[in-house]
């Protein structure tokens, strides 16, 4: 039996963070992972690999679609997806290798195994050997994450039937892809596939993309995505999706009611992702999850049992990697007597599609929604010259600023780097700035940066200078 001060069950970004975070405050820790690589569902089949599979796709579009307006002559052009997807493992073994140090060099007992609960303060791993082991701990932190939810009538048979998971490795490119769920998974892997040649068709319940996200943002990317060849159907309840062998067969009642029927080789679910509770054993520790299949925590992420802390995808908030990061070394540092603080309203959320869509604060429905008197600067990516210098005119720049106090609410932009440029907005979003503060700090130009710049000036009193 061994000691420790604290026992986190899970290496997602949520655990790790949170083990090297404990460490680092001279806690002696231990992280159990049940598979053999650590880095969770981000590094493994989530954030890395996509964006991997991401950016391969896009080197291919560009070179098809705009290389020879960059007069530059290629000559035949062919897909290697094997070799892609083989490059895309290899980018997440370097990224997991990197885990594996950082735990051996911040001194992390690691644990293969299943983690459950014995007591409150008693965990038991259970190897692939069926070895077990217990840890005896003052505190636990569970960081086990979540899996692809779906819901009845569209089981995924893991075949043609499948989840983001089987999406990254697939053997062919699909001739024809159908998405259930036009939210982040599906626009980013139906993006994947979809430059690689598939005909992708979203079929999706509510009535815009990305419904969650500031509407101006959902209907500019979709106007991006369309040309791309994607198609979408808003409104649709999806009944039955069907394994036929070589095809799958989905139907669906639209709008008015009527039931509607497609067909592609391959279907993939994308409706969103269940908290992962399995082989904890939450009732030994006097533990339960709520009806979202949650576990309940409180402001300082400890939940009704004292000692015992939940982090990441597995509590409320956000299934995203930054927040569980966020969260982790929070719940270390308030452990160890200090007095962290997450700011969950700035929490910025990025979609990885060309362009990228990306966002902090509120969105123009929800400010609406909560009767708060907002005004908004808007400016056009193709006003800049940066953006007409790299052939990347597509999106905009909307910020939307208190009536009276001037003071950023949301920024929400579509455009090249959008993931990286909102930072800015992050930043200042923090130390509370107005948009005439930002309109006044100097840009370098030429960036894409300069159409914050721009959406702020507009924002302030309608004097953008370049439109
Ligand atoms: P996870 O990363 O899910 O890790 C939980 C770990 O716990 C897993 O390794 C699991 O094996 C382990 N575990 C579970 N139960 C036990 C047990 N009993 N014993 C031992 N180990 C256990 N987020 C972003 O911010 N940006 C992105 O670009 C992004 N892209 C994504 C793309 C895809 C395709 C997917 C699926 C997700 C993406 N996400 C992205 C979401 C992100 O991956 C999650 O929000 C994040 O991984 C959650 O971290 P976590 O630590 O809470 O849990
Ligand atoms: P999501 O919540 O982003 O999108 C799910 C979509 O499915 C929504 O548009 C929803 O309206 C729709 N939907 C729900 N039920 C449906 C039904 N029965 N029929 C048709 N459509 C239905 O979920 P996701 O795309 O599966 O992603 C899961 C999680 O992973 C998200 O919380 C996301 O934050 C995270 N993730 C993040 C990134 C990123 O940060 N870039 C990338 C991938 C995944």
């Amino acid at each position: 039996m061994e000691k420790f001060d604290v026992v986190i069950i899970g290496s997602g970004p949520g655990g790790y963070v949170c083990a090297i975070r404990c460490a680092q405050l001279g806690m002696k820790t231990a992280l159990i992972e049940k598979y053999n690589t650590l880095g969770g569902t981000c590094l493994n089949v989530g954030c890395i690999p996509s964006k991997a599979l991401l950016d391969s796709s896009e080197h291919y579009h560009q070179a098809k679609h705009n290389f020879e307006a960059h007069g530059i002559k290629v000559g035949q052009l062919e897909i290697d997806l094997a070799k892609m997807i083989e490059r895309k493992n290899e980018v997440v073994s370097q990224t997991c290798a990197g885990i594996d140090y950082l735990m051996d060099k911040n001194k992390v007992s690691v644990f293969h195994g299943i983690g459950s609960f014995k007591s409150a303060k008693e965990i038991t791993v259970k190897d692939n050997d069926g070895k077990e082991t217990v840890l005896t701990t003052n505190k636990v932190v569970i960081a086990t994450g979540s899996k692809p939810n779906y819901f009845p009538g569209m089981e995924p048979d893991k075949k043609r039937i499948i989840t983001s998971t089987e999406a990254l490795n697939l053997k062919e490119v699909p001739k024809k892809l159908l998405v259930i769920g036009g939210g982040v998974i599906g626009l980013e892997l139906g993006s994947v596939y979809a430059r690689l040649g598939a005909e992708v068709e979203v079929v999706e319940f509510a009535d815009r993309i990305i419904p969650t996200m500031d509407a101006t943002m959902s209907k500019e990317l979709q106007k991006v995505l369309k040309k791309e060849g994607f198609k979408f159907n808003y409104n649709h309840r999806v009944k039955n999706v069907e394994n036929k062998g070589d095809k799958v067969i989905l139907t669906a009642d639209n709008k008015k009611g009527e039931e509607v029927t497609f067909e592609a080789d391959y279907c993939l679910v994308a409706v969103g992702r269940k908290p992962f509770t399995e082989g904890l054993n939450l009732e030994a520790a006097g533990l339960k999850t709520n009806e979202r299949g949650q576990i309940e925590v409180n402001d300082h992420l400890e939940t009704s049992v004292q000692g015992i802390y939940a982090i990441g995808d597995i509590v409320r908030g956000p299934m995203l990697a930054h927040k569980a990061e966020e969260e982790g070394v929070f719940v270390a540092e308030y452990m160890a007597g200090q007095k962290p603080h997450i700011n969950y309203d700035l929490i910025p959320g990025v979609v990885y599609t060309w362009p990228e869509v990306a966002a902090v604060g509120f969105t123009e429905e929800q400010l609406k929604e909560k009767g708060v008197e907002y005004k908004v600067g808007q400016f056009p990516f193709k006003a800049l010259g940066r953006a007409r210098a790299s052939m990347d005119t597509q999106g905009l720049v909307k910020i939307l600023a208190d009536k009276n106090t001037d003071e950023v609410l949301g920024v929400h932009i579509i455009g090249a780097r959008a993931a990286d440029m909102i930072m800015e907005a992050v930043t200042a979003m923090e130390y509370r700035a107005s948009a005439e503060d930002i309109a006044r700090i100097c840009h370098p130009h030429p960036t894409f940066t300069e159409a914050i710049k721009e959406a702020a000036l507009d924002a302030t009193d309608k004097r953008a200078l370049h439109i």
